[in-house]
Formats: structure tokens, C-alpha cells, sequence
């Protein structure tokens, strides 16, 4: 059996380009969508996310405007920035770029974003909404990994999903998100005892590590939706994900590429955050 591939790129390009009729009949009402990106520091990979998401922006018609800030900019120069974002109505969208230097609070500074602009779907309003299942900004990634999982028309109601990691920012959101859909959820963590065996239960299984082909034939269902979020760069330069690519799209029914898979639609998801806060600005 060889798997489906769930082809992001393909998929954030369809994304876009719907996206920008969006855009051009918010245009016809008078209304521009703005993302702002701020980064701080010389990140050399920031830098690589930056550029994508303002080219992704492009596509669609949204206007980006990067705000580079010096590496030593103070916590207060940071938020007094952010501050301005949040009164300048072109912008309908913020978002700071992880990781800030160590010396910055990035919880602090993630926390100031104004709700409504809050693209990135981190603040605390955002996040509780999500817990809910009421309507919010929701976190990109873990929109992502659902839309692609939709796009296979793989059913949630009756299914056992495992999520292998825990962070705010991807395990525990895509979590929630499967059970708001009707999914048995378990939730795996670097504790988790004889991970295949929870994996292998699996008819949805979504993998966020940041571990190099962590998951392996043998960790998986036959016939599973397999999302692999990790992006792993490799000591040859290569990028490769956390779900041993080659071996599993042999059993698992569907499954997701690394590079060209959750990244680009985790972009696209971006860009329709901001498209959906200047389409409620306008409300
Ligand atoms: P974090 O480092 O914040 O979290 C990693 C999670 O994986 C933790 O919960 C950790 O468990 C768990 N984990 C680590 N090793 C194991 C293991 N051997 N078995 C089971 N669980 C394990 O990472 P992120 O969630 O921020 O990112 C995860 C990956 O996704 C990274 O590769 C990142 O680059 C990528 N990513 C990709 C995005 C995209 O656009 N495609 C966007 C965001 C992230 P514990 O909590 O116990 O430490």
C-alpha cells in the first residue's frame, strides 16, 4: 500500500488564490488587509519564515510590512512598537517572530498584541476561545494540520487521533481542535512509555517533536492520516520531518510531505487570519 500525499504546497496555493478574491472585495469596500512582522534580532532562520510569509502575503494582495528591531532593543522599545501596531488601523494583523533574544519576555511580548490582531492566535482570549470551541483566532499550525486532514475528508467521530507533543503553540491546540471535531484524543509527551504502542492505535496521527524521524513503520496503523508538523534540518543540510517519510507513506493511507507539507499551509493559514481580522475590522 502506498499512502496519499497530502501536498501543502498544493493546497496553500489554492488557498491564496481564493484568498485573493477575498481581498479584492475588501479592496472594493475600501479595505487594504496589512500584516506587520516584527522581528528582533538577526535570527538567520526568522529571517527565512519572514520572507515566505511576506511572499504568501503578496500572492494573496495582502500588504506586509516587516519592522526590523536591533537585537539589544529593550523590552519597553519592543512593546512601545507593538503598541503603535495596535493603534494603526492599516495594520490588521501582528505578528513577533520566535525566538526574541533571551533577555526579551516572549510571553510578555507575544501577550500585547491586541486581541483582534492577534494572526498568530497566541493571546490568552485567542487560546481560551479555542478551549471553548468558540470562535477565535485560531493558532496556524494546528488550523493547518486540520484543513489538510479535511482535504483527505478524513472523518473524526468514532476515531482514535494521537498527538505526539505538547506545546502551546502545536500539540496541545491541535488537541483541542481534534476533540472540538469529535476525535478520542491521546496526547503524547518525550515521558510517554512505549510510544509505538499508543502511535500504532492511531487512525489519525499528527506529530510535532522537532525529532527526526521519530515515527517508523512499525509506530504506525495501516491506512492512518499521517501529519507530520516537525522541520528538522539534518547535518547535511537536508530538512526532513519527525515521521520517517520513506517507510511510513508505505503503510499509512494518507500523509503529509517534509518541506512542502504543513509549513506552506501554516503560511496560507497566516495569511487568512489577517484576510478574516480586516474582513471583522470592517464589521
Ligand atoms: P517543542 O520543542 O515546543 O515541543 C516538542 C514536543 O515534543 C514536546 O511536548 C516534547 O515533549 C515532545 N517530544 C520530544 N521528543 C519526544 C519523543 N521522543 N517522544 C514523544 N514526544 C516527544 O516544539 P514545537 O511544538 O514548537 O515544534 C515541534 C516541531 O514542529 C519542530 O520541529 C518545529 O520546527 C516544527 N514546527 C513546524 C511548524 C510548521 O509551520 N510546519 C510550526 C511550528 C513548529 P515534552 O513536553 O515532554 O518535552
Amino acid at each position: 500500500m502506498t499512502a496519499q500525499l497530502i501536498d501543502g504546497a498544493a493546497l496553500a496555493k489554492e488557498k491564496l488564490s481564493q484568498l485573493k478574491q477575498t481581498v479584492i472585495s475588501l479592496q472594493g469596500r475600501g479595505i487594504q488587509p496589512g500584516l506587520a512582522t516584527v522581528q528582533v534580532g538577526d535570527d538567520a532562520a526568522s529571517r527565512i519564515y519572514i520572507r515566505n510569509k511576506s511572499r504568501a502575503c503578496a500572492e494573496a494582495g495582502v500588504n506586509s510590512i516587516h519592522h526590523d528591531l536591533p537585537a539589544q532593543s529593550s523590552e519597553r522599545d519592543v512593546l512601545r512598537h507593538i503598541d503603535t501596531l495596535n493603534r494603526d488601523a492599516s495594520v490588521h494583523g501582528i505578528i513577533v517572530q520566535l525566538p526574541l533574544p533571551k533577555h526579551l519576555d516572549a510571553r510578555r511580548i507575544s501577550q500585547s498584541i491586541a486581541v483582534a490582531k492577534d494572526v498568530d492566535g497566541f493571546n490568552w482570549r485567542n487560546l481560551g476561545a479555542l478551549m471553548e470551541g468558540t470562535p477565535g483566532i485560531v493558532p496556524c499550525t494546528p488550523r493547518a494540520a486540520m484543513v489538510m486532514l479535511d482535504s483527505a475528508k478524513i472523518r473524526f467521530e468514532g476515531r482514535h487521533a494521537v498527538v505526539v507533543g505538547r506545546s502551546n503553540i502545536v500539540g496541545k491546540p491541535v488537541a483541542l481542535l481534534l476533540i472540538a471535531r469529535g476525535a478520542t484524543v491521546t496526547v503524547c509527551n518525550s515521558h510517554t512509555a512505549d510510544l509505538g504502542a499508543i502511535t500504532r492505535q492511531a487512525d489519525v496521527l499528527v506529530v510535532a517533536t522537532g525529532k527526526a524521524g521519530l515515527i517508523t513503520r512499525d509506530m504506525v496503523k495501516p491506512g492512518a492520516a499521517v501529519i507530520d508538523v516537525g522541520i528538522n534540518r539534518l547535518p547535511t543540510g537536508k530538512i526532513v520531518g519527525d515521521v520517517a517519510f520513506d517507510e511510513v507513506k508505505v503503510v499509512a493511507g494518507w500523509i503529509t510531505p517534509v518541506p512542502g507539507g504543513v509549513g506552506p499551509m501554516t503560511v496560507a493559514m497566516l495569511v487568512e487570519n489577517t484576510v478574516n481580522a480586516a474582513a471583522r475590522n470592517q464589521q
